[in-house]
């Protein structure tokens, strides 16, 4: 614990160090995890061998981009290539990620990557964002029940770190809700669809949880009707996270909400379109390389989510420069019958202009039709049906049957995540200049 000490000074530091000090750490971890590749990681010694480059070519930040991308499929074939060849595997913590665009993955991390990414920056960023120490926070995950219940007997930190209670969102909601109500805690952290449920059931109860201030949403796109529809329920701030398995948090919102701030010394987040930065606001595909791991590191990793960058300041204090996730993955789209195809962004887009939505998901079941589940305010508001229709009728020219379902509930998929863009017919693939669509959100 002692020698993580000067990691949590120096990570304190970094998130408001001045510009030209956070470039410099980051060329220097950059030129690190380089000659840590170039060294130790099969498959990036052959591909400098084949590039004919050395790490001392690795001047500036923008030389990164003499290496290709890399995508899950170059790691799936070639198996154990990626892995650091002089460490462990076996004493090394993992990631396993269900695969929500259906491959399933394992990350492995070295001790102090794990600790830094699992908890040191998390804590970092919730702390920016106002949680104070000693406050309750609970935990809502996609593990078991059991695993659950194991980890929140074994967790003997309770009186150094802030009350932790980890809730599996398997479990039956009611009791969930309970367990909240009795634990009373200032945080809570979670996907947005099952906050949604836990304000449908407390405005049910009537029941006022006073004792909550912030909630943190991750793992799922959050719709910004699902979002004010929590945020009124329980009369909280709400602060949105962008992560993944094999990268942990990748960015977060601040109180400002501005944009997501990249933990940029974490990683680096490109956004490119066909291999190219794109302009700011202009929506690409999410490319990132991991400055810490040396176990199993990811340069230039396709993450097969799309999003913006924004080069706007935030005043709130911290460094860390700007993007935004668009929200569904970029195998998340519906493909017209003319072959062109409606990115998640594209969708979700054209939803949420319509007032009087709490949750809604697009669903493409075959060639030519799509369904629409959602969750009204007013239960089977025709209105409603008819503007969701015309709307998706301009953007798919016409050429998609669109049917509206008026719902209850609207099920997550088996892995606890739910999907705002599903596309029941189609292989994942990411996207390119012809799904391009321009600049950013209404509310930016
Ligand atoms: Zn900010």
């Amino acid at each position: 614990m002692i020698y993580l000490l000067p990691e949590i000074y120096q990570m304190r530091k970094n998130i408001r160090s001045p510009r030209r000090d956070l470039d410099r750490l980051r060329l220097n971890l950059l030129q690190k995890q380089i000659r840590n590749i170039y060294e130790n990681v099969p498959f990036y010694r052959e591909t400098f061998q084949r590039l004919n480059i050395v790490p001392d070519d690795f001047k500036t930040l923008n030389d990164l981009q003499k290496l290709p991308i890399i995508t899950k499929e170059d790691i799936r074939n070639n198996g154990k290539k990626f892995f650091n060849e002089k460490i462990n595997l076996k004493k090394c913590f993992h990631s396993f990620s269900s695969g929500s665009t259906g491959e399933p993955f394992k990350s492995y991390f070295d001790l102090k990557t794990w600790i830094r990414k699992k908890y040191l920056s998390k804590l970092r960023a919730r702390f920016f964002c106002g949680m104070k120490p000693g406050e309750k926070i609970v935990i809502l995950g996609a593990q078991s029940i059991e695993t659950f219940e194991r980890t929140n007997s074994k967790w003997y930190f309770q009186s150094l770190l802030p009350m932790v209670l980890f809730i599996s969102i398997f479990e039956d909601i009611e009791e969930v809700f309970s367990k909240v109500n009795t634990f009373k805690p200032q945080n809570m952290y979670g996907p947005p669809s099952f906050f949604l449920k836990l304000a449908q059931i407390a405005e049910k109860k009537k029941v006022n949880c006073f004792y909550l201030k912030k909630i943190f949403t991750s793992s799922e796109y959050l719709e910004k009707s699902v979002a004010e529809y929590i945020r009124s329920a329980f009369q909280v701030e709400m602060y949105d996270i962008y992560g993944s398995v094999e990268f942990k948090e990748v960015a977060w919102e601040c109180q400002n909400h501005n944009g997501y701030h990249i933990n940029e010394d974490e990683v680096i987040c490109e956004i490119l379109m066909e291999n190219k930065p794109v302009c700011e606001g202009e929506l690409g595909n999410i490319v990132l390389t991991d400055l810490r791991n040396i176990a199993h590191p990811l340069i230039r990793y396709q993450i097969k989510d799309t999003g913006v960058l924004i080069k706007k300041k935030c005043d709130c204090g911290c460094s860390f420069s700007l993007m935004m996730p668009s929200g569904g993955r970029s195998t998340d789209y519906i493909q017209l019958p003319d072959g062109m195809r409606l990115t998640a962004y594209q969708l979700e887009d054209s939803i949420e202009r319509i007032k009087g939505i709490i949750q809604y998901q697009i669903v493409q079941t075959n060639e030519k039709l799509i369904i629409v589940n959602i969750i009204c305010r007013n239960f089977q508001n025709d209105t409603t049906s008819v503007q969701i229709t015309k709307n998706l009728n301009v953007i798919t020219k016409g050429l998609m049957q669109v049917k509206v379902r008026f719902q209850d509930s609207i099920a997550a998929e088996e892995n606890g995540k739910f999907k705002t863009v599903k596309n029941c017919i189609k292989t994942p693939k990411s996207i390119n200049s012809e799904s391009r669509l321009p600049i950013l959100r209404e509310n930016q």
